[in-house]
């Protein structure tokens, strides 16, 4: 597939190009009409599992490879970025992140979101209060019934799985960790979750490693969504979900970058990850997972595709002949504009001006491909957490 240097305007199922795309800015329909060489427009991406809280760096994992999650999660306590983190955010527990810096901890894992192209991601921890949610720079779902996990349980708080499951069935999507783990007691999850009758159609596993095919044909009859996070299992666990099997059975696969305490940097991290580990898988399918499937199995109720007066939009350099190869090679300083629901959310600094927009709701910062404006403040968050600490603390997802 071949695209002209021009806009390229395309979704997962269509690609053409484009010379022009006017966008919908805050409401209006905009007269700004976007015609930029050597650009590509997506749709935002969607991240389908972060703990946002946990965006620390670096990773936190002495031991690995880990057997299983549940011990990671208890020899992680003992690293030195989680006690670093811990400085800043007391980790007083996920009750209500906003009564402490949680709440600006997860601002900062909200923004590795956003400088990776994601306008939504989905934050696994229980749920919160709109306080939380309304005062994140991009979209953290708010909707969503959750479990940690079969082995774990709720240790950090809601309701029963029962209960979790039955309040979101129809509406939302009900979101557990299961499988993450190679012993008897993981591979033992799905059977428990089986006998609960916790596999539904609104069913969000995230991870899958220990299921084996006649488990993925299982979640394929019931219509339950799996959420691949392969550079957090390769790097924990040393094995992620038999991706090639699930594909083949027909298994609803959305993509997760997990904590960065885990996980990759970033979702550009992740997708170039997948470029490399997993190169028979198209890109196209790989984008499908982090746009159109993932904006269905977790409920959002918008046509994830470009419109002619598009209200989202992820604008980029284009580095690749084929749109979708680019995605592998991206990098926060290549996003020159990305908007969700018309409002501006990161670009470049002409773009400030060009829309008109205030600057009490943006900043401005320095990165490599010359300034950008972004919403919020993120360096005054780096600079706060620094006070805390008593030295600058990097952090690989923020571009400056
Ligand atoms: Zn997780």
């Amino acid at each position: 597939m071949k695209i002209t240097p021009t806009l390229a305007v395309f979704d997962s199922y269509n690609v053409h190009s484009r010379t022009e795309l006017s966008l919908q800015i805050n409401g209006f329909k905009s007269e700004l009409k976007l015609s930029e060489s050597n650009t590509i427009a997506y749709m935002p991406l969607i991240n389908s599992h972060d703990h946002l809280v946990g965006n620390w760096y670096p990773r936190a994992a002495d031991h690995r490879p880990y057997l299983n999650s549940h011990i990671w999660v208890e020899d992680m306590k003992d690293a030195a970025p989680y006690k670093e983190r811990d400085i800043f955010w007391l980790n007083k527990g996920f009750h209500d992140l906003t009564l402490d810096n949680g709440f600006k901890m997860a601002q900062m894992g909200a923004y590795k979101n956003l400088f990776s192209g994601c306008a939504v991601v989905q934050d696994h921890i229980p749920t919160q209060s709109n306080k939380y949610y309304d005062g994140m720079p991009i979209e953290v779902i708010r909707h969503y019934g959750q479990y940690h996990s079969m082995t774990l349980g709720n240790w950090w708080g809601g309701m029963s799985a029962e209960e979790e499951l039955q309040q979101s069935s129809g509406r939302y999507p009900f979101i557990m960790h299961l499988g993450e783990g190679l012993d008897e007691n993981t591979r033992d999850e799905f059977r428990q979750a089986m006998e609960r009758g916790l596999i539904r159609e609104n069913t969000i596993l995230i991870h899958g490693i220990s299921l084996v095919k006649h488990e993925l044909d299982e979640i394929v009859q019931h219509d339950a969504t799996i959420c691949w996070c392969p550079f957090s299992n390769d790097f924990l666990i040393g094995k992620s979900m038999d991706i090639d099997y699930a594909i083949k059975a027909g298994v609803n696969i959305i993509i997760g970058t997990d904590s960065s305490m885990s996980g990759s940097i970033n979702m550009f991290e992740e997708l170039a990850f997948i470029r490399t580990h997993y190169p028979h898988i198209p890109m196209n399918r790989i984008y499908d997972m982090v746009t159109v499937k993932a904006a269905q199995a977790l409920h959002l109720n918008i046509d994830w595709r470009l419109s002619e007066q598009t209200p989202h939009i992820l604008l980029t350099d284009m580095s690749a002949d084929d749109p979708f190869e680019n995605l592998a090679l991206l990098k926060p300083e290549n996003i020159k504009l990305m908007i969700y629901h018309g409002k501006p959310l990161y670009g470049d600094a002409k773009f400030f001006e060009i829309i008109g927009l205030s600057k009490s709701n943006y900043s401005i910062v320095s990165t490599k491909a010359g300034e950008k404006f972004v919403i919020g403040n993120p360096l005054a968050l780096n600079h706060e957490i620094d006070s805390y600490l008593g030295y600058h603390k990097d952090f690989p997802y923020l571009p400056f």
